[in-house]
């Protein structure tokens, strides 16, 4: 043994421990330290779940249970998983033990009787919660018996199906992973939330503060619309506030657990934090970035006049404060060893890593650089350890662009010979805006590193544009980051990454007699979205996977083998074709609406004839919906839906969106992710134009919202033309948004100004 007790209580953690009390253990450990009121608790550590292991004599079952498992058989996978947490459930506990946990339970309860046990990962062997959803932590716990139960079911969470498939993937051995559990005093908070000590996207000095009646899980889960407030830290005010309804809580229930109950109707739109606890939870973010050197992400609750701060840990989606500190490259044009697009915006220096097809991810650590010839679903869990991320093929619209762009990691694609010319471990410099790769470490930090030297645009939402700037989204994971920019709602979610990454194909689904689980999923997923979007438009498109996405897939088999599965069975046309596979879809999106989601609406990608719209909302209506009272409506893709206009409105669409990535390709016949005709891909040929404009005007007339989410919604020359021309919204990926907001209203007060000037001959 390594002499690490089975308990330490919090004053005695630092952040070094992470090996004997896990990530958030050694977190709250040193908050404590710093002085934030972080309420008292003690960690069981790894070493004493070792010892559990060891004195039950678990070791070795455990081990021959999860031994060359066939993982990818999800059959195969949960029933090993099942087995393997009812070993650990039902082991019985060393008294030895048992008798630590119960004298530190004793002291611990001298500040407040309830506990939560929350599991505490020791290292990278378990992925965070939002990919593993596994780790289990169990709020509200009475008495010892309960304690020590929550505790084995933290324990065996460490054998959740996704988790053990992570590893396998990962490469880490079963064998030798830990788990902590922190028993900590549950706060019953009045009150309670997340806050961002700067700004999540921008870096900006402000704090973004969300918060909901009851215990924090409404918020961390995205159950529920919290408040927002955000504080500007230099003014020392708060400057913007929007109160949701906020219709449930979670708490407290019993002696174990919690429940979720509807909040009363006089306190749904009561604002929860004042501007004095604002102002002191603001004090706390810049607590913590100060002596952590980065932005935080932070969990706090409220009873009473009391703030208590539950969890701090680094924002990720600023990516190392690498965009917010502006770092610059300073190298000669010598030193630039690679040339592509920049695809996602963002400097990264790092050790290069190449991944030659998925079997590879296991190699990839924190930090590194992936290059690949092209990423696909299944790499996502790499994806976003990663510092940057470069390819041989593929455009500014292919699946590593824009995963990138959510994930917010520096990208550059379609360089064509990354993967030759680099090598493993060499490190370099990836400039993700002008898509260059650089030789060494050439990064230059700024003068005086730190959250001072951040550079401030102006906060995004306050411009006010009348042509609405919406988001796109493909994972849900994004939803917050896409929120947080202030956009005017989502005027894509893409929902095939949702369900590539469930690694089954609906039809998969639907042989096995699994349909609920599917519809749960993908129900799961946009509801964060709409969560994060309360009150304004949320257009979720239809599948649109192509067929060799799907043929990796478990149930994707017999897909077809298509020469060019651009062109081939997908979208819409598939989706009528395939009606089992749609009504899953339509099955979903009703319990949406019925579940009172009325922001959402629903958008049908390639289609080329009117007939199909019609045969849709036919299939729509058959499975119950009310489709003259939802939003439903059509991406522009192909030129013959941009020709074809004035008969898909008279068919009854309430909007249209230009599919700007493919409506190009498809009118020029360039391949949109072709590095060798990407010169020539042309977003502004005028023959685009000219489609553009044809639907832009038959839609004003017949008074159909008219949109854009393909990239050229990003780039400012093409809106500028768009709002020129009439167009109604646009739809920007997270990182253009505040650019873009500031075109549209540019070029709006330009157009008034001109009339103006007309009018009045001056
Ligand atoms: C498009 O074609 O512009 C679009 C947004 O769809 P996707 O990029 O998913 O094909
Ligand atoms: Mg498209």
């Amino acid at each position: 043994m390594t002499g690490v007790p089975d308990i330490l209580w919090l004053e005695e953690i630092r952040k070094e421990d992470i090996p004997s009390v896990g990530g958030k253990g050694a977190s709250l450990g040193e908050m404590a330290s710093i002085g934030l009121p972080v309420p008292p608790a003690f960690v069981v550590t790894s070493q004493a779940f070792r010892r559990f292991l060891v004195q039950t004599k678990l070791e070795e079952p455990l081990h021959e249970l999860l031994k060359s498992l066939n993982v990818d058989d999800n059959e195969i996978l949960e029933s090993a998983a099942k087995k393997a947490k009812e070993l650990v459930n039902r082991a019985k506990m060393p008294d030895d033990l048992k008798k630590e946990i119960s004298t530190a339970y004793e002291k611990l309860r001298r500040s407040g009787e309830i506990v939560a046990a929350r599991s505490s990962a020791t290292a990278e062997d378990l992925p965070d919660a939002s990919f593993a959803g596994q780790q289990e932590t169990v709020l509200n716990i009475k008495g010892i018996e309960n304690l020590l139960n929550a505790i084995q079911t933290c324990w065996a969470s460490l054998y959740g199906a996704r988790a053990i498939y992570y590893r396998a993937k990962q490469g880490f051995d079963h064998h030798t992973v830990n788990i902590a559990v922190v028993v900590q005093q549950l706060i019953p908070s009045e009150k309670a939330g997340v806050l961002f000590s700067s700004h999540p996207v921008t870096g900006e000095l402000l704090t973004i503060i969300e918060g909901s009646w009851g215990l924090g899980e409404s918020v961390v889960s995205g159950a529920v619309s919290p408040d927002k407030y955000v504080f500007d830290r230099r003014q020392e005010r708060t400057i913007d506030r929007l109160i949701s309804p906020k219709i449930i809580e979670i708490v407290p229930d019993g002696n174990y657990g919690t429940i979720t109950r509807d909040v009363e109707p006089s306190r749904q739109e009561v604002q929860i934090l004042s501007d004095e606890e604002v102002k002191r939870l603001s004090t706390y973010g810049i607590v913590s970035e100060e002596h952590y050197g980065v932005p935080q992400d932070m969990e706090w609750a409220i009873v009473g006049d009391k703030i208590f701060i539950l969890q701090s840990r680094p924002i990720t989606t600023i990516k190392g404060v690498v965009t917010a500190k502006k770092e610059t490259v300073t190298a000669s044009a010598d030193s630039v060893i690679l040339q592509g697009q920049g695809a996602s915006p963002g400097i990264a220096c790092g050790p290069v890593i190449i991944i030659e097809d998925v079997r590879d991810i296991g190699k990839v650590k924190e930090g590194d650089i992936m290059i690949t010839r092209m990423t696909n679903p299944d790499m996502v869990p790499a994806m976003r350890k990663v510092a940057a991320i470069v390819t041989d093929e593929g455009g500014m619209t292919c699946h590593a662009a824009i995963v990138s762009r959510e994930l917010g990691t520096p990208a550059v694609v379609g360089t064509r010979k990354a993967t030759q010319i680099l090598s493993d471990g060499q490190i370099i410099t990836v400039d993700g805006e002008k898509g260059l790769i650089y030789d060494g470490a050439i990064v230059q930090p700024p003068a005086a590193a730190g959250p001072a030297q951040t550079t401030v645009a102006a906060a995004p939402a306050k411009i006010i544009t009348a042509t609405s700037v919406k988001v796109n989204v493909s994972m849900p994971e994004a939803a917050q980051r896409a929120a947080a920019t202030g956009a005017d709602g989502v005027g894509l979610l893409r929902i095939e990454h949702l369900i590539l990454g469930l690694n089954k194909t609906p039809n998969w689904y639907i042989q096995n007699h699994r349909e609920d689980e599917f519809i749960s999923e993908l129900m799961n997923g946009i509801k964060v979205v709409l969560d994060a979007f309360p009150g304004k438009p949320v257009w979720v498109r239809t599948l649109d996977a192509p067929t060799d996405e799907f043929r990796n897939m478990q149930g994707g088999e017999n897909e077809p083998i298509e020469h060019n599965p651009m062109l081939g069975w997908r979208g819409i046309r598939r989706d009528l074709q395939s009606p089992a596979q749609f009504r899953l879809q339509i099955d979903t999106f009703k319990r949406l609406w019925d579940l009172g989601y009325d922001n959402l609406g629903i958008m049908f990608p390639m289609v080329s004839h009117p007939r199909e719209f019609i045969l849709a909302k036919e299939q729509f209506r058959q499975a119950g919906v009310d489709v003259e009272n939802v939003d439903l409506g059509v991406m522009i893709e192909i030129p013959a839906s941009a020709v074809l206009i004035e008969d898909f409105i008279k068919a009854g669409i309430r909007f249209a969106s230009f599919g700007t990535n493919d409506l190009i390709q498809y009118t020029i016949a360039i391949d949109r992710n072709n590095e060798n005709v990407t010169d020539m891909y042309w977003p502004k040929h005028p023959a685009v134009l000219a489609l553009i404009d044809t639907a832009i005007q038959a839609c004003r007339k017949g008074g159909v919202e008219v949109s854009i989410c393909g990239q050229a919604g990003s780039e400012p020359d093409m809106v500028t033309w768009l709002v020129e021309h009439g167009i109604t919204s646009v739809s920007s990926n997270i990182d253009a948004i505040a650019k873009i907001r500031e075109t549209v209203a540019k070029t709006e007060q330009r157009i008034i100004l001109d009339a103006a000037r007309k009018q009045y001959g001056c």
